[in-house]
């Protein structure tokens, strides 16, 4: 299990500025069960305790299921439009407290503040399109096969949905989840990461504000082994919103096929930049650069392979190493930082084990490969950008997902070489072409096995009205933004109303 407090030792919790934060079931702020609790601290600097949390159970989450239910019989009959009305409200919420939010956003997961504030203005985003979805809701017309027949259907919300997310957007991944889920009429039980429990304490509070009835959203604090997994076995709860690591996500997969519930997984990814020689290569190593080390590499969409033309491989290399050895690296609230810290120990030593094992397989470390010096960096979970080169497409650095600061450069002949080597992987999340070619790029976007393709853009970054998911080992076919999630949390009813008076049979009387 990581966790932020068993890597502190003996060390004597200097508590800055540390509050205790309750559960929110059944319309009250409450203790977990038996009052246990877990200790969240700052990953730029583990003295800096943030909080002290409910550390959640079973109990704790029959608890949420059942008041969830209750507000189903509510919430469910509630006008689309106006459940809309709350979620505006929540936007323009958010939208005030922005600022205070990323700051302490920043401060619980350290990445910095221009991205923190992206993080909250993607849940802004995702909130207005999902108000406005609550006059759309779409259903279906088509002309009946029979005389004096119509048949069209209708959206009915689906249940109480278990929502279970990750630490690196603490506020955006579950926007894209909630939203949805509350505009088609669900309510949640919300089982957040961790590492980010502030983050999701903050966004309850700002439902209620918003008016959101207080059955509609349960909020149960702790770790995936103890009230995740109590959500997913849940039988009561209709289905499950996923977002995390690969590992996890089919494992709560199956248990939920073999449960009958539906279940949305988002999970890890391997994503790789593709530049070809007749790309402009200012543009793509400003792509590269974002990609790899932007949240410090901790972005399920992280551009942790980069594949260049032979051609301009050498040049290439030496001008990013050039830009990445200048990347400041701190605390993400201090401004002039680039890149903040990993989440915790047990990411800083995963980032270690795949830099010792790129150099075992011969791969060139060219950047990196330590945890930088510094008096200030002590305190934090800080790893150097690190960059290896010559490496070939069936290591383990080029395989698996490193979730950190570490970028592969691989060398290809060709596009279709290039396009090879980025399937050749077992994720398929985001993929990037740099190119000048019309014709490579459109080459590009119908073969490159993945659920995003940027063309003359990096593999990041996400605009909440259009679909978000991958194929392979990220995803099981559903899409998060945009307008799929809408599918997810409702169940379609198909209706026919035959006006002819008689009894016709369809198939039959046609
Ligand atoms: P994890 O899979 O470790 O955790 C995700 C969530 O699942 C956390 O809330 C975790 O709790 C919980 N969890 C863990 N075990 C169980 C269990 N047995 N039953 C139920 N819940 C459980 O992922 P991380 O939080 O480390 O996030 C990083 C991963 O997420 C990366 O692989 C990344 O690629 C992926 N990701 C994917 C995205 C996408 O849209 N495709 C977007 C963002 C991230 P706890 O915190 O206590 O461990």
């Amino acid at each position: 299990m990581k966790t932020k407090t068993a890597s502190m030792g003996n060390r004597k919790p200097e508590a800055r500025v540390s509050q205790t934060f309750k559960n929110f079931i059944a319309g009250e702020w409450v203790e977990a069960d038996g009052g246990t609790t877990f200790e969240n601290r700052n990953p730029a600097d583990r003295d800096d305790l943030i909080g002290v949390f409910a550390a959640s159970g079973p109990i704790d989450v029959e608890r949420a299921v059942s008041a969830a239910w209750k507000g189903f019989e509510e919430w469910s009959r509630m006008p689309a439009p106006k459940r809309g009305e709350v979620l505006k409200r929540a936007g323009d919420l958010l939208t005030e407290r922005k600022d205070e939010i990323a700051d302490g956003m920043t401060r619980e997961m350290g990445k910095p503040l221009a991205e923190t504030r992206g993080d909250v203005q993607e849940a802004i985003d995702t909130a207005y399109y999902a108000a406005s979805e609550g006059r759309r809701l779409f259903g279906r017309t088509a002309p009946s096969e029979l005389r004096h027949k119509m048949g069209f259907t209708i959206r009915r919300p689906a249940g109480i949905f278990g929502i279970v997310t990750p630490w690196n957007f603490p506020i955006a991944v579950p926007s894209w989840k909630i939203f949805p889920a509350l505009v088609c009429g669900c309510p949640v039980v919300w089982k957040p990461a961790q590492d980010t429990p502030w983050s999701a304490v903050r966004f309850v509070e700002i439902l209620l504000e918003a008016g959101l009835p207080e059955n509609v959203i349960q909020l149960v604090t702790g770790f995936g082994s103890d009230a995740g997994a109590a959500l997913v076995e849940h039988p009561d709860i209709t289905g499950i919103s996923f977002t995390g690591s690969t590992e996890v996500g089919w494992r709560i997969g199956a248990r939920c096929g073999e449960r009958g519930k539906p279940v949305s997984l988002e999970m890890g990814g391997k994503n790789a930049q593709l530049v070809m020689a007749d790309a402009d290569l200012d543009l793509a190593i400003e792509g590269v650069l974002w990609g790899a080390f932007g949240t410090t590499g901790q972005r399920c969409t992280a551009t942790s392979r980069l594949v260049l033309q032979s051609d301009i491989h050498d040049e290439f290399v030496d001008r990013l190493v050039a830009r990445a050895e200048g990347l400041v690296l701190g605390d993400g609230r201090k401004s002039g930082t680039d890149v903040g810290p990993l989440i915790n120990e047990d990411a800083r030593e995963k980032v270690e084990k795949y830099v010792r094992i790129g150099q075992e397989e011969g791969a060139h470390l060219r950047l990196g490969g330590a945890r930088p010096d510094g008096e200030k960096l002590e305190k934090g979970w800080f790893y150097r950008p690190t960059i290896f080169t010559g490496v070939a497409p069936d290591m383990r650095i080029a395989q698996e997902e490193i979730f950190g600061p570490v970028l592969s450069v691989l060398e290809v002949g060709s596009l279709d070489e290039g396009i090879e080597v980025m399937n050749g992987v077992r994720y398929g999340l985001s993929s990037s072409i740099y190119t000048g070619d019309v014709g490579s790029a459109f080459r590009a976007i119908e073969r490159i096995d993945a659920g995003i393709t940027y063309v003359n853009g990096p593999t990041i970054g996400a605009e909440a009205h259009f679909p978000f998911g991958g194929v392979k080992d990220t995803g099981n076919g559903h899409r998060e933004g945009g307008w799929p999630v809408y599918d997810f949390f409702t169940e379609t009813k198909t209706v026919y109303v035959d006006y002819s008076g008689k009894l016709q049979k369809a198939q039959i009387d046609t």
